[in-house]
């Protein structure tokens, strides 16, 4: 349901709440949040809360750092959990310049931006059914995490193996006070890995959840006493966190990813877009894996993608197309990490699956078969590449594309890359356990 202003207002007073928190998203995915008391509703729904954008990484110069708080009135929530202090009610937030215009930097708005360009071509909504991964490890005395897991069970375990289902069972029911509708609960492959199903939204939206997900997941983790992650590889040895994105493409008709006249049931917009996304994979790779990290993750053996390839049936390749059709065919893309910022992940891929259908991109063979037991040579005869193996890699990949780089806008991209190669360079000049023990004996 979306509010009124006068409904809000009236929300705030019946609900006893307290404080507002006005939250939007940085470049690094990190959420932000300024909070006024409950008694400032006035000027938070009359547009008038400024913020110093200049302290927020990736965001403005000094020399234009106010920016303008603009509530999404659609977004408004109660938070479930309770507060000594009373309730807090948040507002996901635009960023508008003084002088009233979308500010660029922002990533929601950038996504609005590139879902406007998909609506010029005639399709309505893109939507996105997210399956994040996370760890839960233990908390020590001193309430920091620890690298102790919670449980040791596995993949669909039920108690008592699996220590942190109460955990999970009570995000879940947060989860569903606040209106998200859970699809699936389960325990992953690694000891102390879950994940949770939700179902889809339209792009934008879609973000808004992702967002809303992690700061859920994380609050009543710590209220169980563990730490929750989407560090995309916390472990060596063990698998890593994925954020599989399921998506397809709406019109007038219906899925757009769908035609009942092909041997398939795959349209030729879906093939196109399927297209688009592997041509881009590799510059998509430095915004969906945008951690040095990311790339532990996407190495052989943990169900993660190397390779660039679709399949019908196989879970080894980059794109997977679940079996459902009709209304629920979809593409699932396999290679993106919690770690990414939902907006400029999910403006890069329908951007890249755009470009697929604008440049009648050609579909290559579907590969449905293993392709960890391919060998380099089979790889390349099939026309299988690599996905990036390192942040440095991709964002060499990023630099090239101008399809990805747009989808960013410039502002965006430009502080996008400036961050991340600091983070490269932060990563490249430290020397690490794992070489003292190869090389001292040198
Ligand atoms: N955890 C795996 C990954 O890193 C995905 C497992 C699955 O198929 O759900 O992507
Ligand atoms: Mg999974
Ligand atoms: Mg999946």
């Amino acid at each position: 349901k979306v509010y009124t202003a006068t409904e809000i207002k009236q929300i705030i007073l019946d609900e006893n709440v307290q404080f507002l928190r006005l939250m939007f998203t940085d470049i690094n995915g990190v959420i932000k949040n300024v909070e006024v008391p409950a008694d400032q509703i006035d000027k938070v729904l009359g547009n008038k809360v400024m913020f110093d954008g200049s302290s927020i990484d990736g965001f403005v110069r000094i020399e234009e750092s106010d920016m303008l708080l603009i509530p999404d009135l659609s977004t408004f929530l109660i938070f479930p959990w309770g507060s000594e202090h009373g309730k807090v009610a948040r507002l996901i937030c635009d960023i508008f310049t003084p002088e009233g215009e979308p500010f660029m930097g922002d990533p929601r708005n950038n996504l609005r931006r590139v879902v406007d360009q998909m609506k010029a071509e005639g399709y309505s909504s893109f939507n996105i059914g997210p399956e994040p991964e996370f760890f839960l490890f233990k908390l020590d005395a001193n309430n920091k995490p620890t690298l102790d897991l919670n449980d040791d069970g596995g993949y669909f375990d039920f108690a008592p193996v699996d220590l942190g289902e109460n955990c999970r069972r009570d995000i879940v029911l947060e989860l569903e006070k606040m209106g998200f509708e859970v699809e699936a609960s389960h325990h992953e492959v690694a000891p102390g890995q879950h994940e949770i199903d939700f179902k889809y939204a339209d792009a934008v939206e879609a973000a808004d959840n992702i967002q809303t997900f992690k700061l859920v997941v994380k609050t009543i983790a710590r209220k169980h006493g563990l730490h929750a992650t989407f560090m995309p590889k916390p472990l060596e040895g063990i698998a890593g966190s994925g954020m599989h994105i399921n998506m397809s493409l709406s019109n007038s008709a219906g899925n757009a990813f769908y035609d009942e006249k092909t041997p398939d049931k795959l349209s030729e917009t879906a093939k196109h877009f399927i297209a688009g996304l592997l041509t881009h994979s590799r510059a998509l790779t430095a915004i969906n894996n945008p951690t040095v990290n990311s790339y532990k993750r996407l190495v052989p053996g943990f169900e993660a993608p190397v390779y660039v390839a679709w399949s019908g049936h196989n879970r080894s390749p980059l794109i997977r197309v679940p079996q459902a059709r009709g209304l629920s065919t979809r593409l699932e893309l396999r290679s993106v990490d919690p770690a990414a910022n939902p907006y400029l992940a999910i403006a890069a891929i329908l951007a890249s699956g755009l470009s697929g259908l604008h440049d009648n991109l050609p579909t290559p063979e579907p590969i449905d078969r293993n392709i960890y037991g391919m060998t380099s040579a089979e790889r390349h005869a099939a026309h299988i590449t690599d996905l990036p193996s390192t942040l440095h890699n991709a964002l060499k990949s990023l630099e090239k594309d101008d399809i990805v780089k747009d989808a960013l806008g410039s502002h965006l991209y430009q502080s996008f890359l400036d961050s991340k190669q600091l983070e490269w360079d932060s990563y490249r000049q430290t020397v690490s356990d794992w070489e003292r023990e190869q090389y001292l004996s040198l």
